[in-house]
């Protein structure tokens, strides 16, 4: 009888803390361009940080929102196998607006 309270509230707790969190996982997520994951795909994914940001994910997400002007800030990137593959695929994917976003190699 002593062990059933405490496993009553720690079990309450339990169901309580994943109802919190299965809600806060319905209405609060962030939903993400999901351009800025593709671009990350076509880059050489090295995470080194040359380009002057925390990794490709961040270097994609600059790209996507207009940050990132030239594609040749990362460094280890190649124009033929990551630049241009980028380009073709922006000319593709334009904003929702229809506007194209303006980065160079
Ligand atoms: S320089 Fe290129 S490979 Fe390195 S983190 Fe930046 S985008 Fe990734």
């Amino acid at each position: 009888m002593t062990l059933f309270y405490p496993l009553l509230v720690l079990g309450g707790l339990g169901i309580v803390m994943g109802v919190i969190l299965s809600v806060a996982n319905r209405f609060l997520v962030v939903e993400e361009d999901s351009r800025i994951n593709a671009i990350e795909k076509l880059l050489p994914n090295y995470n080194c940080g040359a380009c002057g940001t925390p990794g490709c994910h961040a270097f994609a997400e600059g790209i996507v929102n207009g940050e990132v002007k030239k594609l040749s800030r990362c460094k280890p990137g190649k124009p033929d196998k990551h630049f241009n593959p980028i380009l073709e695929f922006l000319k593709d994917h334009p904003n929702i607006d229809g506007s194209h976003i303006d980065v160079k190699i």
